[in-house]
């Protein structure tokens, strides 16, 4: 794998995740309907070549990806819209969204989306208190970047799936697990929780889905829309 390669869309794609001026607003993208509602504006000073994204999915050819994956919610579909799709700014937290999200009711169920072990599932979670919440996302906003732990505690109730060949998949914000231990081998379709709104109530009910490929995620440095929307998709084609 080149490293090189993908040290320098990390470094691009960390420097577009913090802007040093007010982002623009995205016309395609409705306004927050609270103040505290995550706000979806475009990066338009990061715009990564078709070879950085070549670079993506030689990597995950290398990694050995699965070809396709199931839609991890029944009824879903594949998101077009900027706001759902991985690299989208999130104001909020001062970071930049990395995965694919699947609006959906609360309860709904979420499944596997390919073969794989179960590596985490969070039976024993807590919910974090609002006070604590809007502690750390201030932190993240004044530091223009959302740290790991924070990250982690914003995804709420998650299980992740490991795919092998460093391909592993993150089911976040649920509501409840299924009864799920680590190492179980779950396949595509089987039921693994539910649809919900833990770590980051504001953002409402919906399946926040990462397919991460390595230290990246499926979709990271595209910014050309189109580009990305064909990325996701191929994801999840047949
Ligand atoms: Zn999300």
């Amino acid at each position: 794998m080149a490293t090189a390669a993908l040290f320098a869309l990390f470094a691009a794609v960390s420097v577009g995740a913090q802007p040093a001026s007010a982002p623009t607003v995205d016309p395609e993208v409705s306004a927050p309907s609270s103040p505290n509602a995550p706000r979806y504006t475009p990066d338009p000073a990061l715009r990564l070549t078709t070879s950085a994204i070549d670079e993506i999915e030689r990597t995950r050819r290398t990694l050995r990806t699965p070809t396709t994956f199931t839609i991890p919610v029944p009824g879903g579909v594949v998101p077009t819209a900027p706001e759902l799709l991985p690299n989208s700014l999130r104001d909020y937290r001062g970071g930049t969204h990395e995965g694919i999200d699947f609006p959906m009711k609360t309860g709904a169920p979420v499944q596997a989306a390919a073969t794989g072990r179960v590596s985490r599932v969070d039976y024993a979670y807590q919910e974090w208190s609002e006070p604590a919440r809007n502690a750390a996302l201030d932190n993240a906003r004044r530091l223009g970047y959302t740290p790991e732990l924070i990250l982690d505690l914003i995804r709420g109730r998650q299980v992740w799936i490991d795919h092998g060949g460093g391909v592993v998949t993150r089911y976040a914000h649920l509501s409840a697990v299924a009864p799920l231990q680590r190492g179980d081998v779950v396949e595509p379709g089987q039921l693994i929780g539910y649809v919900g709104q833990s770590g980051y109530p504001e953002g409402g009910p919906h399946l926040h889905f990462e397919i991460r490929i390595g230290d990246t995620y499926l979709g990271a440095g595209s910014r050309d829309l189109n580009e990305l929307r064909a990325t996701v998709a191929r994801a999840f084609m047949p």
